[in-house]
Parts: C-alpha cells; structure tokens; sequence
C-alpha cells in the first residue's frame, strides 16, 4: 500500500489519503487500452464507477425491479423506499435539509432546462435580465438564451480575467433591478476555475434576483453545503459523481418549487385527473412525470454515499495537491501553454502544445493508453476568451495518481520533442 501526503496539511497532522485501496474500488481501472494500463484523465466528461455502484444496480435489476409509487405490492414497496431513500442521501449530502428539496432529472442538462421551462417561463418578462458567466458549459447557455428569445428578456455575460477567473466587480455592475437570475457554475468544465459562488449569490440576492449554481463539475471535487451557500437552485449529474449515467439532480428552495408550474404532464405528477381540470402534487413529484431512471437514482444514492465515506474534505485535498504537481510537470513541456490559471481551481488541466493540433495530441496519448478530451469541451465562448477553438483537457478525479500524471508529461514530451 502507498501513501500520499497531501502538500498543503499543517505539520504533524498529514492527510493520508489511500489512493491505491480506492483505485482498487473501480474495476475499469484495472482494464488495458491499447496494451498499456487505463489512464483515465477525462473525468470531467463523465467519471468510471465503483464496484459499490455497479452491485447496486445488479442487486436492483435482481431483487426490487418495479415501478414506483403505483402497486400495492412487495417489489413495488422495495424499489419505492430505496428510491426515496437516495433522495434522502442526496439532500443529506448537499445539506439541502428537506429531501423534498430534491427533483431527480435525466442530469445536469435537464435540470437547468426545467428551470428555465418553469420557473422561468413563469417569472421572466420582456426587458428583465439574466446573467450567465464568460466560463458556462452550453447547457447553462443554450436555455438561458432560448428563455430569452421567447420572452424579450435580455441575457447578460459577466466577464472573466486572463487566469480564468470571474471578475466580481465587472459581474457586480451588471446586476440591478431587472436581474431576474443569475446561472453560474460552481466549478468550470473547460478551464477548472471554482467560482466564488457564496459571493456571486449574495450579491444576486441584494437586487432580488434567484440564483442557479451549475454544480455538475463541483460534487465530486469539493464539499457542497447548499443551505450555506444559500443557492436557489443547484443542479448536478450522477454520472459525473460516479453514478451511472441518466440521472441527475435539482435542488430547489421549497418556496420556489412550490411556486412553479410543472413542466411535463403524465402520471406520478397529477393528484387528480379530469377532462375538465388536473391537479397535481407537491414538489418533487410534480416534476417527476412518467417513469423515472429509477436504477439509476437509487445507485447515485449509493455513490454519493461511497464519496460521502471517502470524506469529501480529503478528496478536495488530495486533488489540489495532484493539480499543483501536474500544474508544475506539464509547465517542463516545450510549447505547452495552459490555460485556465486561476489560483482557486480544481481538477482541470486544458492546455495546447505549439504545433500540434489538439485532437491529434489526444489520438497519440490514447495510443499510451491515456484518455484526455480534446475539442471545445461544450464551452466555446469560455475556450475564445482565449483566442482558441479547441484545447487538449486532462481533467482528474479522486483515483488518479502522481505516477499518472507523470506517464502524461512523459508522453507530451514525446509528441512535444
Ligand atoms: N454543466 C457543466 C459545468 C458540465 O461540465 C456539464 C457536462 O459536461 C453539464 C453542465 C451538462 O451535464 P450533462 O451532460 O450530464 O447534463
């Protein structure tokens, strides 16, 4: 068994984090890509899954297989109380209080839509003003924009710096009375900048305005307490917090929930239905019409759980001081230019190598056996701050190692030479 210390723990009190014992938690890991050991450094796209996880939605498939909700019968009871158990660890996790706080989505995506469907619709006229950020994934775009154009509203883009960072003061001018919502990510997808969210909604809320935290990219990187942040909205997907994929996340004030009309129609939402008049039930079900990734629900309960064991504290730790080490060994590489150098980050490294276009440095390493993403990462106008329409991105969870990130340098040196 190895041990690594992380670097920044006060003397005396090092944080073992036992990342071999944790590697050995998720089989894929143990696979071989092209003859060499899996080297999976694109974890932001979508995370691999514990064994832990992958059991339960075996032990699902083979003992509590039913639909929820509807029958009087024993499997119907099981799934039914594992699934509203997940929903209980979900809120337990993000310290949302009330699991009636907890919509479960297809992912990320799907949540900030549902908003914008809703709550949106419901609450935003023309000439009001929503704010998103310079860094935002598509998915806390596209929405925004579509809202926009269909109720005269006019969208509003906080500037960031040349590290990658929110200008705070520059996001500040821009709220005022017509500020309707601001749709920040907590962590960004394409550069890793974790933006001071605390902040950011604090100050949406001195002009009265609701906030939407795109979370997808900070539960499994740092610990979320949603009630201290005072976040409005918040929203993730399990399959980047290793869950399967399918499922997500909102959390939504229940003041808010309660205020929003629903978004589909279909069963498990109404209370009561005639030709004449539907009434429906409370948050979170009348967002939750048809059948449910119900599988995957109750197994992102079991993964949060699993993260939950690992300490969430220590992981963001142990994280910081593999970003700093892989941080200083890709700066040895000729031409390599990151980008996204802001001094609060996590887990992201996107970067370019003078003279060689980006997919084809991806195509290479995955002949190492290393798995980086390269393209626009779904952040286009993040990645044109920077003059750039493609980057290579390794990005890195809590199972990676030092020896990995050192295989990576030592390949792009290689390409580099
Ligand atoms: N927001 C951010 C910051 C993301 O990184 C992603 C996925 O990459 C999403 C939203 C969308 O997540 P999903 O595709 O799982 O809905």
């Amino acid at each position: 068994r190895r041990f690594y210390f992380v670097d920044e723990s006060p003397p005396g009190v090092a944080d073992a984090f036992d990342v071999a014992a944790i590697r050995r938690d998720f089989p894929i890991l143990r696979d071989k890509v092209n003859g060499r050991p899996l080297i999976w450094l694109d974890n932001a796209a979508t995370t691999q899954k514990p064994q832990v996880v992958i059991d339960r939605l075996a032990h699902y498939y083979t003992h509590e297989n039913s639909n929820i909700h509807r029958a009087a019968h024993t499997l119907a009871a099981r799934s039914t109380e594992a699934y509203e158990h997940a929903r209980e660890t979900v809120a337990e996790v993000l310290g949302a209080g009330d699991s009636r706080t907890i919509v479960f989505t297809r992912g990320a995506t799907e949540a900030i839509n549902l908003v914008a469907e809703t709550w949106g619709r419901h609450n935003v006229r023309a000439g009001d003003e929503i704010v998103v950020s310079h860094l935002e994934h598509h998915s806390n775009i596209v929405p925004w924009q579509r809202l926009a154009e269909s109720t005269g509203a006019v969208l509003k883009v906080a500037p960031i710096d040349d590290d990658g960072q929110l200008r705070l003061d520059a996001y500040e001018d821009l709220l005022n009375h017509r500020t309707r919502l601001v749709a920040i990510a907590h962590v960004s997808n394409a550069l890793g900048t974790v933006v001071p969210v605390a902040e950011v909604i604090a100050a949406a809320h001195r002009v009265g305005a609701v906030v939407l935290v795109d979370g997808a990219q900070a539960v499994a990187h740092l610990p979320v307490d949603l009630r201290a942040l005072d976040a409005d909205f918040y929203a993730f997907s399990g399959h980047k917090v290793f869950a399967p994929t399918g499922v997500g996340v909102l959390y939504g004030k229940p003041e808010l929930l309660a205020a929003m009309p629903p978004w589909q129609g279909g069963g498990n939402m109404i209370d009561d239905v005639t030709f004449e008049r539907t009434t429906y039930r409370p948050p979170p079900n009348r967002f939750e019409a048809g059948t449910g990734t119900i599988a995957d629900a109750i197994a992102l309960g079991t993964a949060l759980d699993y993260l939950r064991g690992l300490d969430l504290g220590s992981v963001e730790r142990y994280e910081h001081g593999l970003l700093d080490h892989a941080t200083r060994q890709l700066g040895t590489v000729p031409g390599l230019r990151l980008i996204g150098t802001a001094p609060e980050k996590a887990a992201v490294l996107s970067f370019t190598v003078d003279g060689h276009d980006p997919v084809d440095l991806a195509r290479s390493l995955d002949q190492g056996g290393i798995a980086v993403r390269a393209g626009h990462h779904c952040a286009q106008p993040a990645l044109r701050r920077f003059g750039l329409e493609a980057s290579v991105r390794a990005s890195l969870s809590l199972y990676n190692t030092y020896e990995e990130v050192d295989a990576l340098t030592a390949e792009l040196h290689k390409l580099a030479g």
